[in-house]
């Protein structure tokens, strides 16, 4: 059991409680081709992060999703969106955002690639990874709290000119390799 600094609250952590609306029954829908469940509404998954960005404890995920039968296996399709916040790359400070996801998976009893496909097991699917698994891949790596960022001391440290910089350094060793030349033209502040 890992140590929670956080005070005890009349409601348990959402980690101690997988969200039940999330788990489907399947065993009337598997094998009815056509066959479809709405799964709609919101939900809160704990330690939604990656080192830049995180979806905020008690945050609100919305899912709107649709299971339906096919030949050989149910396929989830749909839209997840979420919140997230994390920390300007250039300048540190805190920003946030919401995602949207585009959900298009496939589950199966006995899929050939469980790396790609879900499998069914028992009588119910539970969402709640498929969804956690859509939110943790969408969130920003790099995110960016304007596209002129200029970071955290522009007058100390100015992150515009850091490109041109480069290609004057090229200039003096006799040029830049032409493998490279191509990339002295793109500009970083997308
Ligand atoms: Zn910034």
């Amino acid at each position: 059991m890992r140590a929670d600094p956080l005070p005890v609250t009349s409601s348990p952590g959402p980690e101690h409680n997988p969200d039940a609306s999330l788990v489907v029954s399947v065993g009337d829908v598997e094998g009815r081709v056509a066959e479809r469940r709405l799964v709609r509404g919101t939900t809160v998954l704990d330690a939604v992060a990656i080192s830049s960005a995180a979806v905020p404890e008690g945050g609100a995920i919305d899912v709107d999703l649709v299971v339906e039968a096919s030949l050989d296996g149910l396929a989830v399709v749909g839209q997840v969106t979420a919140p997230w916040q994390g920390e300007c790359r250039r300048c540190l400070e805190p920003i946030e955002g919401e995602i949207e996801v585009d959900v298009h998976e496939i589950w199966q009893r006995h899929p050939e690639d469980p790396e790609e496909i879900w499998t069914i097991v028992g009588d119910q699917i539970d969402l709640g990874e498929l969804v956690r698994e859509a939110v943790l891949l969408s969130l920003p790596l790099a995110p960016l709290c304007g596209s002129g960022c200029r970071g955290p001391d522009p007058e100390s440290f100015p992150t515009d000119g850091a490109h041109l910089a480069d290609e004057e350094e090229g200039a003096e060793t006799g040029g830049i390799d032409p493998r490279w030349a191509a990339l002295s033209d793109l500009t970083f502040d997308d």
